[in-house]
């Protein structure tokens, strides 16, 4: 079958790999001059089903109110913008701000999540591909007792759904992770180990699995941004592109496969379908380490500042931060300012942060982040988006899925709960 895969990131390239390694004919379509180069470009490299959790919770419109006016607030966003998209992506975040929401929507996130994570393992055995991946698990840090109550109490959620915790002190977090020896002395109290989580570099992941799918047939056109999408009697016709001269051109096959990240929805509205995704920008740096005895090998969540840190070869890749500001990429310093701070804080010695690599990423967040996969009402369109904070945890599963779904394969997972019709 011809395939033709909108997206080159990391979601759209495990795509067309998975398709490519069930015989399909497959294409890929990308504005950009190489797979995965926007915001699957220098995101936290965490493999992190422990952060299941979803964001829309019962207490957090009470905190995002009083972040409102914090401009270095972990989140932030202003309703007040004349921003229709995010008004009504803004009321469906709310109604799953439910304790029994908060539940549901965890439990599909997991489920995506841990299926993912098996699919990347059993790819990584089959094809050897290499990106800078640690296989140590990821350690959670809480700097109160109330963060960490709070934090074991989600982990007994995440237990009872599949996936297992190990509670650690304050002095077990520093013999999993030695560079945390002098946050130790101070006001660490204590850590959460995901031991079969994982991190790499999804950008690397990106480009080998792409020469990977290369090999397999998959044809990347690079360089050819996307139009509209044409649709009659309940199948899609055709892509129109600028065919990266300019001079515009038409691209046909059997079946089309949704992953564009946050601009998703925009191509969804020409088929009238309303895709609740809303770019939520985060921000990472990446710095050379120096003293490498100084520097994470384990990755990390900081459960306070809601940062991750990640070490990727001789770099560390520190994210985090959210900003609900609409479809604008442009980085503002200020967000960068709070991820250096916090960087030399935890890990002082492990670089001099001169040479800083700042850079921002659209996360395609949905109201109960849970992606938006497989099939719509035109029988030969299917969603591959929406995966939030979690694109490059749930790439490899997603990617499977859709192609179990093209080829009419029941995929391995439960799929309800997963779809556009849920909203
Ligand atoms: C700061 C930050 C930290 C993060 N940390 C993590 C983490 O630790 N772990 C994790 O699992 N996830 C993390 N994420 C989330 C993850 O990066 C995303 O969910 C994931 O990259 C989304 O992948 P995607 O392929 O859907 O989107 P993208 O990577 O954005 O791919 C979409 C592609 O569509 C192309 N495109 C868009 N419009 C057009 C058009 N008109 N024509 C042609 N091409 C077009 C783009 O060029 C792009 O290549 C983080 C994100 C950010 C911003």
């Amino acid at each position: 079958m011809k395939v033709l895969v909108l997206g080159a990131g990391v979601v759209g390239t495990a795509t067309a790999y998975f398709l490519a390694e069930d015989g399909h004919q497959v294409t890929v379509l990308d504005r950009e001059p190489a797979p995965g180069l926007e915001t699957s470009f220098a995101n936290g490299a965490q493999i992190s089903a422990c952060h299941a959790k979803p964001w829309a919770a019962p207490h957090v419109p009470g905190q995002a109110f009083l972040w409102m006016f914090k401009p270095d607030a972990p989140l932030l966003f202003k309703p007040w913008r004349w921003d229709p998209p995010l008004w009504s992506w803004g009321l469906k975040f709310l109604r799953n701000c439910t304790s029994a929401r908060l539940h549901t929507n965890m439990e599909r996130t997991l489920r995506v999540a841990l299926y993912s994570r098996g699919v990347l393992k059993a790819l990584r055995q089959r094809t050897n591909i290499q990106y800078d991946q640690i296989t140590q698990g990821i350690l959670h840090i809480y700097r109160s007792a109330g963060e960490f109550a709070e934090g074991r109490a989600t982990g007994v959620q995440l237990a009872a759904m599949g996936l297992p915790q190990d509670v650690l002190t304050s002095a077990e977090c520093v013999a999993v992770e030695p560079a945390l020896a002098h946050v130790a002395k101070g006001d660490l109290k204590g850590g959460l180990l995901s031991p079969e989580d994982e991190s790499g570099d999804a950008q690397k992941f990106t480009t080998e699995l792409a020469k990977l799918a290369a090999a397999r047939g998959v044809v990347f056109r690079n360089n050819v941004t996307i139009k509209r999408i044409e649709a009659a009697r309940g199948r899609v016709t055709r892509v129109i592109t600028d065919n990266g001269d300019g001079r515009g051109a038409d691209e046909k096959a059997d079946a089309f496969v949704l992953a564009l990240g946050s601009y998703s929805p925009h191509f969804a509205r020409d088929l009238g379908l309303n895709l609740p995704v809303y770019p939520a920008k985060g921000y990472s740096i990446t710095v050379e380490i120096e003293n490498p005895a100084a520097a994470p090998t384990v990755s990390i969540t900081d459960e306070t500042n809601f940062m991750v840190f990640s070490r990727l070869g001789n770099k560390l890749r520190v994210a985090g931060t959210a900003e609900l500001a609409g479809w604008n990429p442009s980085l503002d310093p200020a967000r960068v300012e709070p991820l250096v701070r916090n960087a030399k804080s935890l890990f002082p010695a492990a670089s001099s942060y001169a040479a800083l690599h700042p850079w921002c990423g659209l996360r395609p967040a949905t109201p109960d982040s849970v992606p938006i996969l497989g099939a719509t009402p035109y029988a030969n369109l299917f969603l591959n988006t929406g995966h939030g904070t979690l694109g490059w945890t749930m790439a490899c599963g997603s990617g499977r899925i859709i192609a179990d779904l093209i080829a009419g394969r029941t995929p391995e997972i439960d799929m309800s709960g997963l779809g556009l019709d849920r909203f």
